[in-house]
């Protein structure tokens, strides 16, 4: 049998990109993202798997848009 907190954490899992690469490395390297975005590239294509869980992870795609705002972006208008 699998606890409910367990079957909440296998929810969570499946519904993650498995290119995914998680808060952590996501904030390790925002600021870079922010620095493509506003450099009018497209930082999937470099980190595809940070693109995946900024999809997938609301808080860090708000610290994204808010790093945006900081740099004086109008992406992060959006
Ligand atoms: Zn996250």
């Amino acid at each position: 049998m699998i606890s409910d907190a367990g079957r909440a954490a296998l929810d969570r899992f499946l519904a993650t990109d498995p290119a995914d690469v998680g808060c952590d490395r996501t904030l390790e390297l925002l600021h870079a993202c922010a620095e493509l975005l506003v450099a009018g590239e497209n930082p999937e294509q470099r980190y595809p798997g940070i693109a995946a869980h900024l999809r997938a992870c609301v808080p860090c795609s708000e610290d994204l848009e808010g790093l945006l705002v900081a740099m004086g972006s109008e992406l992060g208008e959006r």
